[in-house]
């Protein structure tokens, strides 16, 4: 069986350290092995990184966005081979895995404006002859580590940041889906990124930890569970890097008794299912502002759910594909269990799913809870599935509340007819990214991404403006060319006074 080694120095490396097995989930059989890099695997990637690095920081911005030009394009080319990889790994849909790899490349266009946004900031004439302005150089070796939720996308909110910044990068990408980060990796060689400028080492904790603790890598982003982002953020600091860790998510939709309610339900059965619910923006909580509203959506999304598409995502115009590995589906099917004992009312129940001729697959059904309460571990915990929870609340401050209540703030929404609700709601809830009548607010590459509360550890979001920030340092100058002859020295402490 293949084994997937790592990438560094511009070049793929084979490697047979502590295999594991990759997974076909749709079929629920292993199609090949990734290695596991050791920490010398990975002092070699920061090594070949280092090296890069004073040659690329000084490559003008322009040039560096020349090169990212050029990567989109291939891309756009390879697009189906990527897509292929994700869809045959992680499981999503083929749209869907399209959806993902276009929201990264998006990440790329953005960085082609490295020009623009590396300019500094200028002060002209502060003092007598007396200039002042600020530089963003890069910072120099930084790291990602990233889930396997988004085996293109995630990754992509990264480096093309980083690199446009003029840093030099390794990435340690999720061992379940590891194919596609490495098109990636081969694609930046293609389109003329220098060896060393990025690099890709596949394994497990030990290469994180070697990440972590090195003291060449200057900075990490991290996206995954919670547990892990405040293992990363609480090791990584401790170690004097800058560190951005984003993590897992419970989102709210609040249902207002005003909104269109079957253009609700349609947004809503995709950003609950989409992607089986392995989403940290998926929505898996619809709060219902009265019981009408909830006996309404319940009418609607209760056959929608039963008529779920659900296969092996390779074919297209399918709504859902399998869970990402056996162990997750269990894990979510556990919660199913636990939903029932814990006294909500089950009105479609996933388990029950059997996909014909993908008998060993990783599958799992839609499923629908209503009554659920806030009390209960189902609505507490982060499933990460296609399961989605109704709780019903009597008024809108009452839905905010609630999920200010949640520790986690990644995403919410509200669906209203109503500017002064809409207007009320955003101003308010406690969340990273809101959306009205958008259930997956996601921002776009010219934006940033991030959550607040337990979703987020760190002060900058990804990708977008929050980027530039965290993959470069300010520097101030402060520069005179005094034009009289000698002045007598000034004890008291400079100032326009
Ligand atoms: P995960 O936390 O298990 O893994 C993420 C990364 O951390 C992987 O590269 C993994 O190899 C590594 N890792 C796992 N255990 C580790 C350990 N003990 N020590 C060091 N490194 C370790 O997450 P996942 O299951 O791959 O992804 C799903 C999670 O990611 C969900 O909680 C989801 O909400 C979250 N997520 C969040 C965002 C966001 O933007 N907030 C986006 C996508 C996914």
């Amino acid at each position: 069986m293949n084994t997937i080694g790592h990438y560094i120095n511009g070049e793929s490396i084979t490697d047979s350290n502590r295999p594991q097995p990759v997974f076909n989930p749709a079929l629920g059989e292993p199609v090949r092995q990734v290695a596991m890099a050791s920490r010398a695997t990975v002092e070699q990637a920061i090594a070949a990184a280092e090296a890069a690095f004073p040659a690329w920081r000084k490559t003008p911005p322009l040039k560096r966005a020349r090169i990212l030009f050029a990567y989109k394009a291939l891309l756009d080319k390879h697009a189906d081979r990527i897509v292929a990889a994700i869809v045959e790994e992680h499981g999503k849909v083929w749209e869907d895995a399209q959806g993902e790899l276009q929201r990264g490349i998006e990440v790329v266009e953005y960085a082609c404006g490295a020009s623009e946004f590396l300019k500094g900031e200028h002060s002209r004439d502060v003092g007598p002859e007396i200039d002042s302005w600020s530089e963003f150089p890069p910072l120099g070796v930084v790291a990602g580590i990233t889930p396997f939720n988004f085996p293109s996308m995630v990754p992509m909110w990264m480096f093309p940041m980083a690199i446009a910044c003029g840093n030099c990068f390794v990435l340690k990408p999720s061992e379940k889906d590891p194919s596609a980060p490495m098109i990636l990796a081969e694609l930046l060689t293609e389109a003329g990124l220098p060896p060393g400028v990025f690099n890709v080492v596949n394994g497990d904790k030990e290469a994180v930890d070697t990440l972590l603790t090195d003291a060449r890598v200057k900075a990490v982003s991290f996206v995954g569970s919670t547990p892990i982002a405040e293992y990363i953020y609480a090791t990584g600091t401790a170690h004097g890097k800058r560190v951005q860790a984003l993590g897992g998510a419970k989102n709210h939709a609040v249902v207002m008794p005003d909104a269109d309610l079957d253009n609700a339900v349609n947004a809503l059965m995709g950003a609950a299912y989409g992607s089986c619910g392995e989403r940290c923006m998926a929505i898996s909580v619809v709060v219902a502002v009265g019981d009408a509203v909830a006996d309404a959506l319940v009418a609607r999304l209760k056959p929608k759910v039963e008529a779920l598409v659900i296969g092996n995502g390779s074919a297209r115009g399918l709504d859902m594909g399998p869970l990402v590995t056996g162990a997750h589906r269990d894990k979510v099917r556990g919660y199913i269990d636990l939903g029932a004992e814990e006294g909500a009312e089950l009105l479609v129940d996933g388990r029950k799913l059997k996909v014909a001729g993908h008998e060993n697959g990783f599958f799992l059904g839609g499923t629908l809870f209503d009554h659920v309460k806030p009390t209960m571990r189902i609505y507490k915990e982060e499933i990460f599935g296609p399961v989605l929870a109704i709780v019903r609340v009597h008024s809108l401050a009452e839905a905010i509340a609630l999920i200010d209540a949640h520790e986690f703030g990644n995403g919410t929404c509200v669906f209203t007819r109503d500017g002064a609700v809409a207007r009320h709601f955003t101003d308010s809830v406690q969340v990273g990214m809101v959306g009205v009548n958008v259930p997956l607010p996601v921002p776009v590459a010219c934006q940033s991404f991030g959550g607040w509360k337990r979703s987020l550890f760190g002060d900058l979001y990804a990708y977008g403006p929050d980027a530039v920030r965290f993959y470069t340092r300010r520097k101030t100058l402060t520069q005179r060319w005094p034009s009289a002859g000698i002045e007598k020295a000034q004890f008291a402490f400079p100032s326009n006074g």
